[in-house]
């Protein structure tokens, strides 16, 4: 079992995610293939290697992210999503879906509400990961992806009211059986404002491996490996490098 740092701050009381009394299963709700894996996929090895079951459900396949002029997006899609299988079954991710909504032009509309409530309530997950929709820069030196707010917009917007009331996309419910169903956790990544920080360093190298799988994204393998390598925390030694993923947790009552 990894030597696991967790702080806490806010309301939450000290936690640690494997104390969970049962396996859990987790849904993972971002905008594009490489999404999880970037955001957290520290944290999703070490979930799948303490027994808990993760599954993707990714609403975009990816189909703009080249600068090759010899790619159409029809030939990305394709790409991207085998890359996305490989990159999940490192991280032995059990089940993966992608709603197809065409990249960089998502919007937190009720469509897309809609077509989340649905696979939360057939998946039935009791933990729902997304990303924070009010992120708009990241350091001094990146914008956020516009699809990543809407992703974690219209997410947040399915599990609370959507999924739990029936009367909400009430087609659901009369019409393809989906009954309501509670979320108790989301774990919010991308975060300004995070409220429990992982120490994720046993599980940094196959966050990395995973990542190699997204090969047209990536670049130059050794570059990329570098990099990702430069991550650690402010207080890591060559000794003993430290590296974190952090979350705002919700816990819904
Ligand atoms: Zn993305």
């Amino acid at each position: 079992m990894p030597d696991e740092t967790i702080t806490t701050e806010d309301t939450l009381k000290p936690v640690h995610p494997e104390s969970w009394d049962e396996p859990k299963r987790i849904l993972v709700v971002l905008a594009h293939p490489d999404d999880p894996e970037f955001f957290c996929g520290a944290t999703i090895a070490h979930w799948t290697a303490t027994g808990h079951d993760v599954r993707y459900c990714l609403l975009t396949c990816g189909d703009k992210g080249t600068q090759d002029r010899s790619l159409d997006s029809e030939a990305l899609c394709a790409l991207r999503q085998k890359e996305q299988r490989a990159a999940a079954a490192v991280l032995g991710v059990s089940q993966l879906r992608f709603l197809g909504y065409p990249d960089g032009y998502l919007v937190p509309d009720l469509n897309l509400r809609r077509d989340i409530t649905r696979v939360i309530r057939q998946e039935r997950p009791d933990v729902v990961v997304t990303c924070d929709p009010t992120t708009l820069f990241v350091g001094n030196d990146r914008l956020n992806h516009p699809d990543h707010r809407a992703a974690g917009q219209a997410t947040l917007d399915a599990v609370y009211p959507a999924v739990r009331d029936h009367l909400n996309f009430i087609e659901l419910w009369r019409d393809e059986k989906l009954e309501p169903h509670l979320v108790n956790e989301i774990w919010v990544a991308g975060t300004q404002a995070p409220n429990l920080i992982l120490d994720v360093t046993p599980f940094w190298p196959i966050k990395i491996r995973s990542l190699y799988e997204h090969a047209s994204q990536i670049g130059d393998r050794e570059k990329f490996t570098e990099r990702m390598l430069k991550r650690h925390t402010a207080d890591t030694t060559l000794e003993n490098p430290r590296y974190e993923e952090k979350f705002r947790r919700i816990l819904l009552g």
